[in-house]
């Protein structure tokens, strides 16, 4: 890993940024490249992630039926949207966010976390109790769908379906 110094400009102290770049391969993406600026005076950093291996753009959906479906591990990709429709739920994918391995659960789990930080009010009051509900006992029948043009993502269950998406 070396360090370069460039004639970009720190945005915070507009001092002049180190470049770093980095390869590496990890699980389900493949090679990347890790490109880092980095101020030395306030220690701003700018962090993106470029990879090598592309696969089709897709859209991929996993109706959760039973307490099983709950445990069903899923990649999701830095790229991907995740929706639920029937909660009315969206997780776009943040500036310098970063892929994760987590379950059915883990998703609803968090979708049910960034709801309490937006507020008290009543329905945000009924959509937490319905989630408890499908977590605890399958209340009802909810669908994962995971929006991914860098095709990287991945539900690990015989139950998804997969679509491709046109270019
Ligand atoms: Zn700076």
């Amino acid at each position: 890993m070396n360090e370069t110094l460039t004639d970009k400009q720190c945005p915070n102290c507009n001092s002049y940024l180190y470049y770093i770049e980095y390869d590496t391969e990890i699980p389900y993406e493949g090679k990347i490249t890790i490109k880092t600026y980095t101020c030395k005076t306030c220690y701003y950093k700018n962090v993106s992630i470029q990879r090598h291996e592309r696969e089709k753009p897709k859209v991929m959906l996993l109706r959760i039926t039973g307490k099983n479906d709950l445990k069903t591990i899923i990649y999701r990709s830095p790229d991907a949207y995740i929706k639920i429709p029937e909660i009315d739920a969206e997780i776009s994918p943040g500036i310098a966010s970063n892929g994760y391995i987590t379950t059915a659960e883990g998703i609803i789990t968090s979708i049910k976390e960034k709801l309490s930080l937006m507020g008290n009010n009543k329905e945000t009051k009924v959509l937490e109790e319905r989630i408890n509900n499908i977590l605890k006992s399958n209340s009802e029948e909810i669908t994962i769908i995971i929006d991914d043009d860098s095709g990287k993502s991945k539900i690990n269950s015989s139950k998804a379906k997969v679509i491709e998406k046109p270019i």
